[in-house]
């Protein structure tokens, strides 16, 4: 079974072909800009097939355009991988917001279809940008492809209601669906059904914090397999300093700083979600590995920032623990969870009451699965490599 995973942003598609035979990668690759202009050299179409990557330029006018140019490269062009698009049996979908409606992935229906434009308020940069990727597949390859939705708000819809309301008037729950929801469900759910699996025990029987921690970062409290608690809240905002991203702060500030600067309320959204985080503490740079070349270089905000981040994702794992009554196994993944030693290792210092003991040469790899804690460890602390696409795929191939 050949299985296409698309996620569509208002601007930009990434694609992947899978092999559901042994799961391999086909091909997978990105279009950028897509509806605007394109002066040259800006290599907006990225392609790779295994070890190899390609680029180049192309305008492309919508996602219609974009879709075609994805059936181009995978069926038609010189890196083709597929002799007819035909041979693709299903597509799958990323979709950021789900609501308290989508609890599981669902073969798109119109009515589904219908939902995520409902649902769309409360995933504004999200939902119809998804959607513009659904109907230019449903465009380009007909009705007779199923289509699949995988939510990242799924996995943490087993979230008791205590851990989902704020304390807020309660007509904001009811009339405007004010409320936790949780974002990077889909990685949460691989890795810690993954750590279970590498743990040799039943998911059922353990207690499991995930640290996705990426650009945008969150921590799951996953417990007998089902999320009882997570950081992100009813947008992906909420939670810990992430890359641009401020995490949660005290209301206060928000209001305080609007009046005083005559801010809108989209001027300060712009503020909370692009200019704040590890950006605006280290005054560097979002990325955590220019952060981590500053800290080795000594640079005092940079070293602040990486406390900070450390500081607040151990103060979210304690509150977890706390929320389970207990905890057997902690995972680090994406982007700075698979790779930054030190915020790791620093995020472990914390957890010595614990009984957690780091092993620092297996702490030492990046971007693989290995155990980073030693065998006398109480808890288990584990790298796990995400695989959103693998998880969409298998998610897909179940529904079809
Ligand atoms: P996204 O949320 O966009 O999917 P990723 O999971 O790709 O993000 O994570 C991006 C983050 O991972 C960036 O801050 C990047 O600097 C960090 N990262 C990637 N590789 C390394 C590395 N070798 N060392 C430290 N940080 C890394």
């Amino acid at each position: 079974m050949k299985i296409l995973v698309i996620n569509c942003g208002s601007s930009s598609l990434k694609y992947q072909l899978l092999d559901m035979k042994d799961e391999s990668v086909l091909c997978k690759g990105s279009i950028e800009r897509i509806g605007l202009k394109i002066n040259g050299g800006e290599e907006n179409v990225i392609v790779k097939v295994g070890d190899d990557k390609f680029t180049y330029d192309k305008e492309l006018k919508d996602h219609v355009a974009a879709f075609n140019e994805v059936k181009y490269i995978l069926s038609e062009g010189e890196h083709k991988v597929i002799d007819s698009f035909s041979e693709i049996d299903a597509i799958g979908h990323r979709i950021v917001q789900g609501g308290d409606r989508y609890t599981k992935s669902v073969l798109v229906t119109e009515k589904v279809v219908k939902d995520v434009e409902e649902l769309a308020p409360l995933a504004p940069l999200h939902n119809p940008a998804h959607l513009m990727g659904y109907r230019a597949c449903l465009e380009v390859v007909g009705p007779d492809v199923p289509q699949v939705f995988v939510f990242d708000t799924s996995f943490h819809s087993t979230m008791p209601p205590k851990a989902y309301m704020y304390a807020v008037p309660y007509e904001y729950y009811e009339k405007y669906a004010v409320r936790r929801y949780g974002f990077h469900g889909t990685s949460h759910k691989f890795v810690s059904h993954r750590v279970a699996e590498k743990m040799g025990k039943n998911i059922k029987d353990l207690k499991i914090i995930t640290c996705h921690l990426g650009n945008g970062s969150s921590v799951a409290a996953v417990d007998h397999g089902k999320v009882v608690d997570t950081s992100m809240g009813f947008t992906p905002l909420d939670g810990f300093m992430m890359g641009t991203r401020s995490g949660g702060v005290d209301p206060s500030v928000v209001t305080f700083i609007m009046k005083k600067l005559n801010l809108t309320p989209d001027e300060m959204d712009n503020i909370l979600n692009k200019q704040s985080g590890v950006n605006a503490i280290s005054g560097i740079s979002s990325d955590d590995r220019d952060i981590c070349a500053a800290q080795n270089a000594g640079n005092e905000r940079a070293i602040l920032a990486h406390e900070m981040q450390a500081y607040e994702i151990a103060k979210y794992i304690g509150s977890y623990i706390a929320a389970m009554n207990g905890v057997d196994a902690i995972v680090f993944t994406a982007g700075i969870g698979e790779n930054a030693i030190p915020v790791r290792e620093k995020v472990v210092s914390y957890l010595g009451y614990l009984g957690v003991t780091l092993d620092k040469d297996a702490n030492g790899h990046r971007g693989e699965e290995i155990v980073i804690s030693t065998p006398d460890s109480k808890v288990k602390v584990a790298v796990i490599p995400t695989n959103e696409e693998l998880a969409i795929c298998r998610e897909t191939v179940a529904l079809v």
